[in-house]
């Protein structure tokens, strides 16, 4: 039967039509997909709203599909974080989506009466809801500087998200992974303005912890406990309340030589080390580093950090050698695969939950040409892990201009995305495997994780 909303419009027809083939997917995740890989346009009046709220702290990456220098609309300092949809005519549930933003996307945002409105090729999508400016952000920090650059939240404030340091040392394209625009997006935003550090001071990050575990204890009525449902009726002027943090991350590039004098296992020990010791399980520690032997990631965890994240990136053994050159010279393939495997004997293997970029495995010019030899590709790389009880997760790919792969080239078909997400909800179920730790509330309505649907398609948790 056709779905009684194809009449809406041409644009929203090919995520309609492919929810017909997918229909045991939320149609909310095939949206999120959409826009994740196709990025969103705002108007100039829905910037001038969404600068009052939470905007994009550029966390880590750019995470858009266009450079700071050509947002003639000063998106860069405007645009929100992360949107939540819900209602409209097809009558979204509560999904929040991490902001790409495209001023040429077909998904545009835009003010009417009063209100954040998503349309897509002009046809009405959902209404739109955004993020509070948090009342942390507005502390500076003792030495002055900010707080949404020492210590940004994103997935509706879940997360903490600590880039300690903001450049890789695998340098130059010939070493960095071709999707990555780290080093890129570091000059990119300083050339902008943007107050950023190539490294962060453990001082300043426990100060910042500080400021948030302070603000967020002494005004507890303002966020929501995580496990709680939003009321997204009683959202008042277009504003959803943040959660409370939850969960840190400690990232940033990879140490391949030395940073400081220290090692990479060195340089990011000492930041759990001292979060552990002045907050002591306040947060779930998660640490996104390299593939480590398992004696230095026994290191990681005895520095308090409960979720470890070796990223593989690319699951084909011929693709990872060309996406990731750095870690291929460095590491190696097999030997990155052998320590994931190692680290989940240290971790738990439900602790250890490497990422890979949903969608790279079709960039050309090395990628797979089909749709179904990319998922084959992908389902291999899933039972592997998940036979062996390591649930790797994804995020969506997004061809970031200033990226080696994100150049010249679109995004991966929504065919890809959607097949992803019903392998990967397949094969967590077939495992039966545990709801990933560290990531907030399954299911639809519920998932906060924004820069993918894999928690989205996942059965939600009893209450
Ligand atoms: S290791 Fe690769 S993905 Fe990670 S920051 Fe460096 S270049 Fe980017």
């Amino acid at each position: 039967m056709q779905h009684p909303a194809l009449a809406a419009g041409p644009a929203h027809e090919a995520v309609l039509r492919l929810h017909e083939q997918y229909a045991d997917l939320p149609l909310e995740a095939l949206f999120k997909e959409d826009l994740l890989r196709r990025g969103i346009a705002f108007t100039d009046a829905a910037l001038r709203w969404s600068a009052r709220h939470k905007t994009k702290a550029y966390f880590i990456f750019s995470f858009d599909l266009v450079p700071v220098s050509d947002m003639a609309q000063g998106e860069n300092l405007r645009a929100p974080e992360e949107i939540a949809l819900v209602g409209g005519p097809l009558g979204f549930r509560r999904t929040i989506v991490s902001v790409r933003v495209n001023p040429a996307s077909p998904y545009h945002v835009d003010v009417e009466n009063e209100r954040l409105r998503l349309r897509c090729n002009g046809e009405p999508l959902a209404d739109v809801l955004v993020g509070p400016y948090p009342g942390h952000y507005a502390a500076p920090l003792p030495n002055g500087k900010a707080m949404n650059e020492v210590a940004p939240t994103i997935e509706w404030g879940y997360l903490l998200y600590l880039t300690v340091f903001r450049q890789c040392q695998y340098f130059g394209t010939d070493e960095e992974c071709q999707f990555c625009d780290i080093n890129e997006n570091f000059r990119q935003q300083v050339k902008a303005g943007r107050p950023y550090q190539t490294v962060k001071s453990v001082e300043d990050v426990l100060a910042a912890l500080e400021i948030v575990a302070a603000h967020e204890d002494a005004n507890r009525a303002e966020y929501l406990p995580a496990g709680a449902a939003h009321d997204v009726h009683a959202s008042r002027d277009g504003v959803l309340p943040l959660l409370r943090s939850h969960a840190y991350t400690i990232t940033g590039g990879s140490v391949t030589g030395k940073l400081r004098g220290q090692s990479e296992i060195e340089f990011y020990c000492q930041y759990a080390a001292a979060i552990e010791t002045k907050f002591p399980g306040r947060w779930i520690g998660k640490m996104v580093v390299q593939a480590h032997e398992a004696a230095d990631v026994q290191r990681f965890k005895d520095a308090g950090i409960r979720v470890y994240h070796p990223n593989y990136e690319v699951w084909d053994a011929e693709l990872f050698d060309k996406i990731c050159p750095g870690k291929a010279r460095t590491i190696g393939r097999d030997h990155w695969v052998r320590r994931i495997l190692e680290a989940a004997k240290v971790f738990g293997p439900a602790y250890v939950i490497p990422n890979f970029v949903g969608g790279v495995e079709m960039a050309q010019p090395y990628g797979f040409d089909t749709v179904e030899g990319a998922l084959a590709s992908t389902a291999q790389g899933l039972e592997f892990f998940m036979s062996q009880g390591v649930s790797p997760r994804f995020t969506t790919w997004c061809p970031e201009p200033l990226s080696v792969l994100g150049r010249d080239q679109g995004p991966a078909p929504l065919e890809y995305h959607a097949g992803l997400l019903r392998l990967w909800r397949d094969s967590h179920r077939k495992h039966r495997l545990p709801v990933p730790p560290g990531y907030g509330d399954p299911g639809p309505g519920r998932a906060v994780f924004s820069v993918s649907a894999f928690m989205d398609v996942l059965e939600p948790t009893p209450a």
